[in-house]
């Protein structure tokens, strides 16, 4: 695809600290949201019908726990498909991938890296865009840190491999879009992450998994809400 058709929008909601991803292949009339947030639907609306273009997929990087989909929301609407793990318990209707998939939006390709540990179906998503790579990596891998691993079936060991054996093995140049930031930092790249990532460089595995299991971090307040909700990829619970 020609550079001056790739769409690359990252979006960002002040109250969970999420960045959303809005890709697209102009010349191909087609784009996805990574991660889209009940809360910002408007916005995103807004934004796919600003550009006139067909909104193909909502690709999840995990089951939230701090915010809710509006994958289900935007299906119901624009027709889109959500994007999660061949083996995540999600309820929906979606397009189920795993290691090494790769699928395609317009004339761009997507690699899929299972990138288990923050949760078993984290996904990362390799973009290979016009003019680098960008690396869509969910909470397993944040700019100087990495998601935590204490609840939702998190896995540091599991956490430490998939960072250590799938990202940190890609070409340093690799641009990082992480899932969240709470300083305001938007991209790093892989082999910043490499040689300085506080959690994650420079340390053992089991020198990690120590460091992850003493964080004793507050629980999310909206997980109670989030977790059963993300399920249904964000529809309403029919029972209420
Ligand atoms: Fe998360």
């Amino acid at each position: 695809m020609e550079a001056t058709d790739f769409i690359f929008e990252q979006l960002f909601d002040d109250e969970s600290c999420t960045y959303t991803y809005l890709v697209g292949d102009r010349a191909a009339g087609v784009c996805a949201l990574v991660d889209p947030v009940r809360e910002q639907e408007v916005r995103d609306l807004g934004r796919v019908r600003a550009l006139g273009m067909q909104l193909v997929y909502t690709m999840e990087t995990h089951i939230h726990a701090d915010h809710v989909t509006s994958g289900n929301r935007l299906a119901e609407q624009l027709g889109s498909r959500p994007v999660v793990h061949r083996e995540s318990p999600v309820t929906c209707d979606a397009l189920r991938v795993g290691q090494g998939d790769c699928f395609r939006l317009g004339g761009l390709a997507v690699d899929v890296l299972e990138t288990p540990g923050h949760t078993p179906e984290s996904l990362s998503y390799l973009l290979r865009a016009p003019g680098g790579d960008k690396l869509l990596t969910g909470d397993a891998l944040l700019i100087g840190t990495c998601g935590r691993t204490d609840f939702q079936g998190g896995d540091a060991g599991a956490l430490y491999d998939s960072v250590h054996g799938r990202l940190f093995t890609l070409p340093d140049a690799t641009e990082v879009y992480p899932a969240h930031d709470y300083q305001g930092r938007r991209v790093s790249t892989i082999g910043v992450e490499r040689r300085s990532n506080q959690r994650l460089a420079n340390r053992t595995r089991a020198d990690f998994i120590a460091l992850m299991n003493g964080l004793h971090l507050p629980r999310p307040k909206h997980i109670d809400e989030a977790l059963p909700a993300n399920l249904r990829c964000g529809r309403p619970d029919p029972q209420s």
